[in-house]
């Protein structure tokens, strides 16, 4: 089995290989079809695929790194129309409703037949086409010969077929009610979405908080400081913003306090949460349940030693924005430190004393002349670009949830980092699947779509459902207007009435 690499959410495709989640067997394959010859590795049954935020993952092997190159290209080329732009009547692009009719006819009748009927008969444009798929043709593609296109519209139609098809039996609000009460084995997928309510930064946007700080540290990518490397040969970098993404340790969401009543009723098989702040842990979700897909704040690990300590060990270090040490590296480099090795290497230097490089034991005053070897830092134990994701993840999935898994709840992520983004594919596509987050997702069909802020939809699930969702940001008779988003049978939009 291999390693992931990927962690933290990168958007630059070159540096990751990703983490394979287990053995998909290949897909019936098309590329013998003229049209889906410029191929895509990832047609593997794997792959929710794409767009220009998404991860590199699902690498089977070296010789692919040619073809997932090229096919990363134009993933970063991908712009993703939500299927709302579609029903807006967009000029040039498919309605919701011929957009619905492509999709339903490419599965009835298979890529090769689907290609000689639309593209190759003439009675739609590649580019058009792709918007039936979800896909806007990007900007420097405009004006070519329409076969310019077709490489795009080969990775549309890949990525359309290797969606799990929506279940049409469940649409409706009461349905996730019902649902989540029937069911006994439930996976919830979580996101920064969900600890957004605690004024949490979602670490991963580009946009908002933490990224904007970083230009003054003189990074290529922003996401470098979440790279295990730069980290090792300067960790300056990540502990002077470590501070600002260190959670609060004593409070939590309703949607947090949501799953752990799913626990307290007996109903969570697992919670995998992309979050680091640790704030599972916080509202009472057992660590038996818990998979924290890129680590956590929980504990912190020494990078020279694998010494490992609660976190809080070093959130005054991280607070003070210093660099914390390990204390059993200190130890060990003390007991060896003989007087005589130190009196050699006293004279060595001479009079040309280096500077101590740590001030971790700086309070040992006495030998603050010696330059001594480096202790170790110590890192917090979530997953930095370049280190392997937790065995647990891909173990608990393969291992024992898959075959008991009886519904799933995605809440606050929009599932395009890996590994989260893998579960769903690779879930039994009978297993139900619901939604819940501020924006819709295009690349993975739910079965019952509720947008909104997570904590008022869950609570309101929770109401319907006859629970008491205890806590104290959600008021008492919380009134919630839900309706339907027009165009669409299971996509409702949850508002708090005034
Ligand atoms: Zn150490």
């Amino acid at each position: 089995m291999d390693t992931g690499r990927l962690s933290l959410g990168r958007v630059s495709s070159k540096k990751t290989a990703g983490h394979k989640v287990a053995e998909v067997p290949e897909e019936e394959s098309d590329s013998d079809d003229a049209l889906l010859a410029t191929a895509l590795p990832r047609v593997n049954g794997v792959a929710p695929l794409v767009d220009s935020e998404e991860d590199g993952f699902g690498e089977e092997d070296e010789d692919s790194n040619d073809e997932w190159e090229i096919d990363s290209l134009f993933e970063d080329t991908l712009e993703e129309m939500g299927d709302e732009h579609l029903f807006e009547g967009e000029p040039n692009a498919c309605t919701l409703e011929e957009a619905g009719a492509f999709r339903q006819q490419l599965r009835t009748i298979g890529p090769e037949e689907f290609c000689k009927r639309t593209v190759e008969a003439g009675t739609i444009s590649a580019k058009k086409l792709l918007t039936a798929f979800g896909l806007r043709p990007p900007p420097f593609l405009e004006g070519s010969p329409d076969d310019a296109y077709y490489g795009l519209l080969s990775l549309a139609i890949s990525r359309e077929l290797s969606k799990r098809i929506k279940l049409p039996q469940y649409n409706t609000v009461d349905d996730a009610v019902e649902l989540i009460k029937k069911s006994n084995n439930i996976i919830v997928l979580t996101g920064a979405g969900i600890s957004t309510s605690l004024g949490i930064p979602d670490f991963r946007s580009k946009d908002i908080g933490l990224y904007s700080k970083l230009e003054h540290l003189g990074l290529n990518d922003p996401q470098e400081v979440f790279d295990i490397e730069i980290f090792r040969q300067d960790p300056n970098i990540f502990f002077s913003i470590a501070r600002d993404i260190l959670p609060s340790t004593d409070r939590f969401t309703p949607t947090h306090a949501f799953i752990y009543l799913l626990q307290q009723k007996g109903k969570l098989l697992t919670n995998y949460s992309q979050n680091i702040d640790n704030i599972e842990s916080v509202a009472g979700i057992l660590p038996e349940k818990l998979v924290q897909c890129h680590g956590s704040f929980a504990t912190a690990s020494c990078v020279e030693c694998k010494y490992q300590v609660p976190g809080e060990t070093i959130f005054p270090d991280i607070k003070a924005g210093t660099i914390p040490r390990c204390d059993r590296c200190i130890a060990n480099l003390r007991a060896l430190r003989a007087p005589a090795a130190m009196k050699r290497k006293r004279s060595q230097n001479g009079h040309d004393k280096r500077k101590r490089r740590f001030d971790s034991d700086a309070d040992d005053s006495s030998e603050e002349d010696y330059d001594i070897p480096a202790a170790g830092v110590m890192k917090p134990d979530i997953t930095f670009f370049g280190e392997a994701l937790p065995d647990k993840f891909s173990e608990r999935l393969t291992n024992h949830d898959k075959n008991l898994v009886d519904l799933v709840i995605v809440i606050g992520t929009s599932l395009k980092v890996a590994p989260v983004s893998e579960v769903v594919p690779y879930l039994p596509a009978h297993i139900p699947q619901m939604y819940i987050s501020r924006t819709p997702v295009s690349h993975v069909n739910f079965d019952v779509d509720m947008l909104g802020d997570c904590d008022v939809v869950v609570a309101e699930l929770c109401r319907r459902a006859g629970w008491d969702l205890n806590h104290e940001m959600v008021p008492k008779n919380q009134k919630v207007d839900i309706r339907l988003q027009e165009g669409f049978t299971s996509r409702h939009i949850f508002t708090v009435k005034q």
